[in-house]
């Protein structure tokens, strides 16, 4: 190779490198997608991948990969957004009310939102992503609980998760529950994992991970000590995470905004 190619290719790399570190900077900073990003991921426009999005959305409600699956699956919207909340399964209620955490355990979940991070259930739904593990609630197992998903219905439903990072490109995920949690991390016990930050790859697309248990009342893990503790810590994490806490500014802006008006 010439000299001047070499010192071509240097500088070349060591510009790339300086962009690398000023989308993290910008990210993290301003906890929104870096400036730089189209420049490291392809010129693909916010409408083109809000369309994109919408089609994966269609297809996803298309989707019967799973013969013992008693639902149709249930999903939250093509919301374009840098954060994604990823759960287990549907119960019965949401493949009937059409959204994902519609119950209980949703009532506990918007709840940590609104308490810790400020923002309420309309502007979590409104501005997050919500995926699951299966979209599609599994049936009830012989002790009249819900079954778990089995190996191959996570593996089918896996495709579906992997193709939202790639469209998205969260800076955040928040799996709910150790179902969910680990699909992107071993999770020997919960009390190893809530209350941390991870920085995780998926689909070719890294981002960061704060798990939260499972908020639905068959699990009092979050409710009893040490849980109760390392599950305010999650979700002090969550609310300081400049993405959430963005959504916890417009929120009080446009509070502000309707009172004035
Ligand atoms: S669980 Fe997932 S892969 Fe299986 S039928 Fe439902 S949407 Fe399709």
């Amino acid at each position: 190779m010439l000299k001047s190619d070499a010192r071509t290719r240097a500088h070349s790399q060591s510009f790339a490198k300086w962009i690398i570190a000023l989308s993290y900077f910008a990210r993290s900073a301003f906890g929104v997608r870096g400036v730089f990003a189209p420049l490291l991921s392809g010129p693909m426009s916010r409408t083109s991948r809000q369309q994109l999005l919408q089609r994966h959305v269609t297809q996803l409600l298309q989707c019967r990969r799973c013969p013992r699956m008693q639902s149709t699956p249930v999903s939250g919207g093509a919301i374009m957004s840098d954060i994604m909340v990823v759960g287990q399964a549907p119960g019965p209620r949401e493949p009937v009310l059409q959204r994902p955490f519609a119950h209980t355990a949703g009532k506990t979940l918007f709840r940590w939102f609104d308490e810790f991070c400020g923002v309420n259930e309309a502007a979590v739904r409104s501005r997050i992503y919500f995926a699951a593990v299966c979209r599609c609630f599994p049936g009830k197992n012989s002790s009249g609980t819900d079954r778990v998903p089995a190996p191959d219905e996570i593996r089918n439903c896996s495709s579906w998760m992997d193709n939202e990072i790639r469209i998205l490109r969260p800076c955040l995920i928040i799996p709910v529950g150790r179902l969910a949690i680990m699909q992107f991390i071993d999770c020997p016990r919960l009390e190893k994992v809530i209350g941390y930050t991870f920085r995780v790859q998926r689909a070719g697309h890294r981002f960061d991970l704060i798990p939260l248990p499972h908020p639905s009342g068959a699990s009092p893990w979050h409710k009893i000590s040490p849980g109760r503790e390392l599950t305010k810590c999650a979700l002090e994490l969550i609310a300081r995470y400049p993405a959430i806490a963005a959504l916890s500014k417009r929120r009080r802006q446009s509070e502000n905004a309707a009172t004035l008006g």
